[in-house]
């Protein structure tokens, strides 16, 4: 079992859309060609697990604190969750207020400011200009990072890769004009799914 837990950081108005945009995806990733089942699960359903997250985002009040000190945390507890649970892999996903000082903090961090930063197994979305137009792009393209799909842009010139076959896809560094909303990749992307949905059917049959 594969299970994304969600949580708004002071930004309870988003809460249902982050949670839908979740689900969206995990419909699309259930049916052919990539058949692979993912959990959606709010981070306040483990309430244990909840208050190790919150202690540790608290910590995002000292500037010195990495996105990546924080992911490392994370991978122990959730590992711990795994191992109780018997779940093959477990994940984070944050939004938070722009406002918020672990979305300043971020931005400032990042090497890249702009929507979002994913160091597995924890992403954190922190700017949705336009909600209604990008919010679900960004919030599908950084959870994908959790399930182990690589982007699609070169990170120098931020230009779709040319393996990427796919114009609408949602690993671009930024939605292409063409995209529609839909929840679109590419080949590349959706081998590394199948790849994933495979090995997860091959440990839950030993
Ligand atoms: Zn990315
Ligand atoms: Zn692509």
């Amino acid at each position: 079992m594969i299970t994304i837990y969600w949580y708004c950081y002071e930004a309870p108005h988003d809460e249902e859309f982050v949670k839908d945009s979740l689900n969206e995806m995990a419909e699309h990733l259930k049916k052919e060609p990539i058949k692979l089942k993912v959990t959606i699960k709010s981070l306040r359903d483990e309430p244990e697990l909840e208050k190790e997250a919150i202690a540790q985002l608290n910590k995002f009040h000292d500037p010195l604190y990495k996105h990546a000190d924080y992911s490392s945390y994370i991978t122990f507890i959730l590992l711990r969750r795994s191992l109780t649970t018997n779940t093959r892999r477990s994940s984070l996903f944050v939004y938070c207020n722009p406002e918020s000082y672990i979305a300043v903090s971020l931005i400032k961090q990042a090497h890249s400011p702009s929507w979002g930063v994913t160091v597995n197994p924890v992403a954190f979305v922190y700017k949705l200009e336009n909600k209604y137009k990008h919010g679900k792009w960004i919030i599908w393209h950084e959870s994908l990072h959790l399930l182990g799909v690589d982007e699609c842009y070169d990170v120098n010139t931020l230009t779709r890769n040319t393996d990427c076959d796919c114009e609408t896809c949602i690993m671009q560094y930024e939605p292409s004009e063409k995209w529609q909303g839909e929840f679109s990749l590419c080949n590349q992307n959706i081998h590394q799914l199948q790849g994933l949905a495979k090995s997860v059917d091959k440990k839950s049959k030993i």
